[in-house]
């Protein structure tokens, strides 16, 4: 079935018209890989580009099982009763779980998925985390371009992907679960890095105590790391996702965090940071791809890694090699 492309002036319009539609089309393209499709998202994307960054943008991950889409449901919801309009999008390279997407079961975000003001987005698909990451970053400006005001980007706690999500969102978020320090729930230190917020799930009934424990566990933990932010303390907070008690402190912790960040003036360094090494992981990707389509490279690169691979040739003279024949073109 082939599907007309739509023309990028028509998207931009629908998008500022607030038609989901057109989003939905414009973040299509945008996670293509045909090239025709790539130059009408760019298009988009550069015309919108002032429209963007006016959201809250919030990366969510935890261990799976700890109930990331139960406490994104219900953070969503409350954010949405403030009179916030919430985009959900997810970055999971690894997940073919439901046929790519963690977030491809609509039922785990059932009240919310049903909410006007709610636009939840599954994971754009298995694929080389950078491209994955990359495509989320599009959407996620395509959202703050439609009007979404808090972009919650959601991730499993494997890999790199933390890494990456972290690099697209003001605040990063930790999910954990009450019992077992961070070693038993198989966080890594540089997970824990990177969190801003990290919050306890499952407060409530016999996990209430335990949930306090790790709290303070956790509060101990996060008092040693270097601090990210001068403006910011990272906080440790416990909720229930289940009956919701708690959620709205989250919320309130999200929001004082926005709050030091912008006034400090830190949020914008932060965001300029983050735009500046996109630039350059762009370049990179873009490089390499030109690299392999060389004819000269392509005609070489066969020999040089059966070479490399036998240990006739190291493999810093023969990346040389391919680059002197290539010649930055
Ligand atoms: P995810 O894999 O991290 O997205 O986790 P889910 O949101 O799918 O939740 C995993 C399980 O934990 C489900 O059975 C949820 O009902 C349960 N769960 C999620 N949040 C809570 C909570 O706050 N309290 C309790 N007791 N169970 C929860």
């Amino acid at each position: 079935m082939t599907v007309p492309i739509p023309d990028p002036g028509r998207l931009v319009e629908g998008i500022r018209g607030g038609d989901r539609r057109a989003l939905a089309r414009a973040i299509t393209l945008a996670e293509s890989t045909r090239a025709d499709h790539r130059t009408v998202a760019d298009e988009v994307l550069d015309t919108l580009a002032p429209e963007t960054g006016g959201a809250r943008r919030v990366g969510i991950s935890g261990p799976p099982g700890v109930g990331k889409s139960t406490f994104i449901e219900a953070l969503g919801t409350h954010v949405i009763d403030e009179g916030h309009r919430v985009a959900v999008l997810a970055v999971d390279p690894s997940s073919r779980r439901t046929g790519g997407s963690i977030l491809g079961d609509k039922t785990r975000m059932g009240e919310l998925s049903r909410r006007a003001d709610a636009f939840i987005r599954p994971s754009p698909g298995a694929g080389q985390l950078g491209g994955v990451a990359r495509r989320t970053r599009e959407a996620m400006l395509l959202c703050e371009a439609f009007g979404f005001d808090v972009v919650i980007v959601e991730t499993i706690g494997v890999g790199q992907s933390e890494v990456a999500v972290a690099d697209m969102v003001d605040l990063f978020l930790l999910l954990v679960a009450p019992g077992g320090g961070d070693e038993l729930q198989g966080i890594k230190r540089g997970i824990m890095e990177l969190a801003d917020l990290v919050v306890v799930n499952k407060a409530d009934g016999d996990l209430a105590s335990a949930a306090g424990r790790t709290r303070a566990d956790y509060a101990a933990a996060v008092h040693l790391l270097r601090p990210k932010w001068h403006s910011w303390a990272t906080e440790v907070l416990a909720c229930s996702a289940l009956t919701g008690s708690g959620v709205d402190d989250v919320w309130d912790a999200i929001d004082r965090f926005d709050t030091a960040v912008r006034s400090s003036r830190e949020l914008d360094d932060a965001r300029a940071r983050q735009a500046t090494a996109w630039l350059w992981s762009e370049i990179s990707d873009a490089l390499i791809d030109r690299f392999r389509a060389d004819p000269t490279v392509a005609g070489l690169v066969g020999a040089v890694e059966a070479d490399v691979a036998s240990g006739r040739v190291s493999p810093t003279v023969a990346a040389r090699r391919l680059l002197d024949s290539f010649g930055g073109r």
